[in-house]
C-alpha cells in the first residue's frame, strides 16, 4: 500500500471536513482492527453465504467461445448475489463494521438507485434506520428503485439544490453525517472518496477475486490471460483485479463508458480518453472530467451505474503504473454485446457489465483457443428493461407501457 496513508501514488488522500476527524480516524481504526482479525472475514464470508448466494460460479461460456473461436471465454456471476449485484458484498461488510462502531443509522447516496436499494437492504436486515440521498431528477428517472427502498423502510430525500443529481446529493449526505456523526455511518457504494473507502470498499469487493482465482485454477489448472471488468467508480473491477494484481501474466483490463463516442463528448471515460484531468474532489483526489475552472462535466452513459465524473485513486495509480489496461465501449457496443448474451447463453448481464462483456468480445477472435479470459458480469440485466426495450425499438413493450399508462389515467 502507499507510503502516505491513504495515497496510491499521488491519487486517493482524505479531503474532508475537519470536523469528520474524529468520525472517520474511529472508521480507520474498526477497519484495520476487522483487517487483522480472522475472525471478521469469516463473519463476512459466512454472512454472505448465506443471504447472497457466496461462492457466485464461474461460468464457462460454451456458445460464447465457439461463436468467437478465439480464448476460452469464463463469466463470474456476481449478478447472482441478492439484490442483483456486486453492490451487495461492499453494503453487507460496511454494515458488519457499523454493527462493531455500535452505530444505529446509516445514511448513502445514490444516483442510479442500486446502490441505495442494496443499502436499504443491508439497514432491513441489521435493524439499522436508513436514508437516502437522492437528486431530485434521479428520484423520479429511476422510480422502481425508490419503490422499493421505501418499502424496505428507507427514508428516501430527494435532493433540490443544484443539477439535483448525484453530486447534489453527496453534498447533502455529508451534511448530514457531519450533523449525525455520534449515530450515523456514510455507506459509499464504490471504491471512491476519501481514505479508508477506497481501500476499504476494494477490500470488501476482494472476495470476488480470491473466488475467481480459486475457481477457474480449480477448472483449469491456470490461471487467466485476460480479466475484463467495468468500470464505474471501480468497486467491481478492483475486487476481480485484486485476486490477480500479483500474477503479472494476468492482464487485467478494465472497460469504461464511452456513451454517444469520445469525440462528441457524451461519455463517462475517465481513464481510457484524455478528457479527464487530475483534481481533488469529493473527499479525495484522481482523474475527473471537469473543465479548466475544477467544474464537473455532464458525463453520459447508456448504463446509469458508470455515469460518474470521478474514478477510483487505486485504478487511477494502476493505470499510471500500466498494471491495468483501460478502454471504452460506446452505448451501441454495448446493446450488441448485451443481445449476443443474452441470445447465444441465455446470461442476461447488466448494461454496466455489458460494457465488460463488449470489451471482451472485441478483442477475443484474437487471442488462441488454449488462452482464457474470465469477464466479470457485475450485475444482471432485469433492472434495465426500460432501456434496453427502448434501445432495441420494441413495439409491443411501448404499447404495454401505453396500455399500463392508459390503466392509470382512467381509474
Ligand atoms: C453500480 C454498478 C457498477 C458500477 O460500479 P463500480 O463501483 O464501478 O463497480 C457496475 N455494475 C453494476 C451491475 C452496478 O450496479
Amino acid at each position: 500500500m502507499a507510503a502516505h496513508k491513504g495515497y496510491f501514488g499521488e491519487f486517493g488522500g482524505q479531503f474532508l471536513p475537519e470536523i469528520l476527524h474524529a468520525t472517520i480516524t474511529g472508521l480507520e481504526q474498526v477497519f484495520e482492527t476487522a483487517k487483522h482479525d480472522p475472525g471478521f472475514w469469516k463473519e463476512y464470508e459466512t454472512l454472505m453465504q448465506n443471504y447472497s448466494c457466496r461462492p457466485t460460479p464461474l461460468t464457462f461460456a460454451e456458445n460464447l467461445t465457439k461463436y468467437f473461436n478465439g480464448a476460452q471465454i469464463w463469466v463470474k456471476r456476481e449478478d447472482l448475489n441478492h439484490t442483483g449485484s456486486h453492490k451487495l458484498n461492499n453494503v453487507m461488510g460496511q454494515g458488519l463494521l457499523v454493527k462493531r462502531m455500535k452505530k444505529t443509522r446509516v445514511i448513502a447516496e445514490t444516483g442510479a438507485g442500486q446502490h441505495g436499494v442494496a443499502t436499504a437492504t443491508m439497514a432491513a436486515k441489521f435493524g439499522f434506520e436508513c436514508t437516502i440521498y437522492m437528486g431530485e431528477v434521479d428520484v423520479l428517472r429511476q422510480r422502481p428503485n425508490v419503490f422499493w427502498m421505501e418499502r424496505l423502510g428507507a427514508t428516501v430525500v430527494p435532493v433540490k439544490t443544484g443539477s439535483r443529481i448525484l453530486k447534489d446529493a453527496i453534498n447533502e449526505a455529508l451534511r448530514d453525517w457531519v450533523g449525525n456523526m455520534d449515530t450515523t455511518h456514510y455507506v459509499l457504494g464504490t471504491a471512491c472518496g476519501a481514505h479508508p473507502f477506497p481501500e476499504m470498499v476494494t477490500w470488501f469487493q476482494s472476495i470476488v477475486g480470491i473466488e475467481t482465482k480459486k475457481q477457474i485454477l480449480e477448472a483449469t489448472g491456470k490461471l487467466p490471460d485476460r480479466v475484463y471488468a467495468c468500470v464505474g467508480g471501480g468497486s467491481n473491477a478492483m475486487g476481480i483485479f485484486s485476486g490477480f494484481l500479483k500474477d503479472t501474466a494476468v492482464e487485467c483490463v478494465g472497460i469504461e463508458a464511452g456513451g454517444r463516442g469520445i469525440a462528441t463528448g457524451e461519455h463517462a471515460t475517465r481513464l481510457a480518453s484524455p478528457d479527464a484531468s487530475i483534481g481533488v474532489s469529493q473527499g479525495y483526489k484522481t482523474f475527473f472530467l471537469q473543465d479548466d475552472d475544477g467544474q464537473m462535466k455532464e458525463t453520459h452513459s447508456v448504463a446509469a451505474g458508470l455515469d460518474y465524473v470521478g474514478v477510483s485513486p487505486i485504478l487511477s495509480h494502476l493505470k499510471e503504473t500500466g498494471r491495468v489496461r483501460f478502454e471504452s465501449a460506446t452505448d451501441a457496443e454495448v446493446i450488441t454485446a448485451l443481445s449476443l448474451a443474452v441470445k447465444k447463453e441465455g446470461l442476461i448481464p447488466a448494461l454496466e457489465s455489458s460494457h465488460a462483456f463488449a470489451g471482451a468480445f472485441r478483442e477475443v477472435s484474437q487471442m488462441a483457443p488454449e488462452q482464457i479470459i474470465i469477464i466479470n458480469q457485475s450485475g444482471r440485466g432485469d433492472k434495465d428493461i426500460f432501456t434496453i426495450a427502448d434501445a432495441l425499438h420494441d413495439p409491443k413493450w411501448r404499447d404495454y407501457i401505453k396500455d399500463k399508462a392508459g390503466e392509470y389515467n382512467a381509474s
